[in-house]
């Protein structure tokens, strides 16, 4: 197979790296970006084709990867229309771009929206993918696999769901790194250094996070473990659930699935 990547920047190197790594069902990969320095660093590490010209980039290829910013999408679709074959497998990671928009722009059937998050760039991420109803499954696979390169992969069957995985998972870096930030500036206000607080707070979530993956129980089981009768846990977790925590994070995913839909 051949695949091409429209935009050869953060998540695309993550992807391709991945790739390159592999013994894949890529033959050929190609990487299509108006930047030089993009174009020359992507040929040294991973020894991939480069293109300045997206259309000329995806002559014969079986997958195009579009991997440029939403708000770049309009012009890609005007490079790509009337280019691409019809029988080929389009993958989108930008947010907010409607399969059926790319169906219509680039005149093809089989289309798959994948929604990773930034810890993707370390092959640490999740990624949500949607899969149009012109996908064969073995299309399916192939774009799972490709995700599967920066992480773990789910599927969700209505295009809809998207927008409620943009919320857990592609925002939701962001809300563990709030909730770490918060941490380390309340040892620092109890006395803890700057260095000791941070040094603290990011192991915490760093080994929540792997106890979470592989401590053989659900996270709810995991929680209850630390949490001795009348102890220190305890009490935070008191604290925590009277100023409404489970509820105030109920209402931020809500509010961001509301403002993804509103995006796209
Ligand atoms: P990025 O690093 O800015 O990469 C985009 C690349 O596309 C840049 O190298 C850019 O070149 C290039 N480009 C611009 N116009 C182009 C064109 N007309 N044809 C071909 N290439 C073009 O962005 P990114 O972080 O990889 O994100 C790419 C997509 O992934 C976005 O849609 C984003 O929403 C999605 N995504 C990213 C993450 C993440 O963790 N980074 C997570 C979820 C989803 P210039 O820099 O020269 O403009």
């Amino acid at each position: 197979m051949r695949m091409t990547f429209i935009g050869g920047g953060n998540m695309a190197t993550a992807l391709i790296a991945g790739l390159a790594s592999e013994n894949g069902p890529f033959e050929e990969l190609r990487v299509a970006d108006p930047s030089n320095d993009a174009r020359e660093r992507l040929a040294a590490d991973y020894g991939v084709q480069t293109f300045a010209d997206a259309a000329e980039a995806i002559d014969g290829v079986d997958v195009i990867v579009l991997a440029v910013k939403p708000q770049v999408m309009p012009l890609v679709f005007e490079t790509l229309r009337g280019k691409v074959a019809p029988g080929t497998l389009v993958i989108s990671v930008a947010a907010g771009i409607r399969a059926g928009a790319i169906v219509d722009a680039l005149g093809v059937s089989a289309v798959v929206r994948a929604m990773p998050n930034t810890p993707a760039l370390l092959g640490a991420g999740v990624t949500g993918l949607y899969a149009s109803p012109g996908c064969s499954d073995e299309q399916r696979e192939t774009a799972r696999s490709l995700l599967a390169m920066a992480g773990a992969t789910v599927s969700v069957d209505d295009e809809g769901l998207i927008d409620v995985v943009t919320a857990v998972s592609g925002s939701g870096p962001a809300y563990f790194f709030l909730l770490t930030e918060a941490l380390r500036d309340a040892g620092q206000a109890l006395g803890l250094d700057a260095e000791t607080a941070t040094t603290l707070a990011t192991h915490t979530a760093h080994g929540a996070g792997v106890m979470a993956l592989q401590g053989g129980a659900d996270v709810s089981e995991l929680r209850r473990r630390v949490t001795s009768p009348g102890g220190t846990t305890q009490a935070a977790l008191e604290t925590l659930g009277a100023g409404g925590f489970g509820e105030l994070v109920a209402a931020a995913v809500d509010a961001a699935t509301r403002r993804g839909r509103e995006l796209s």
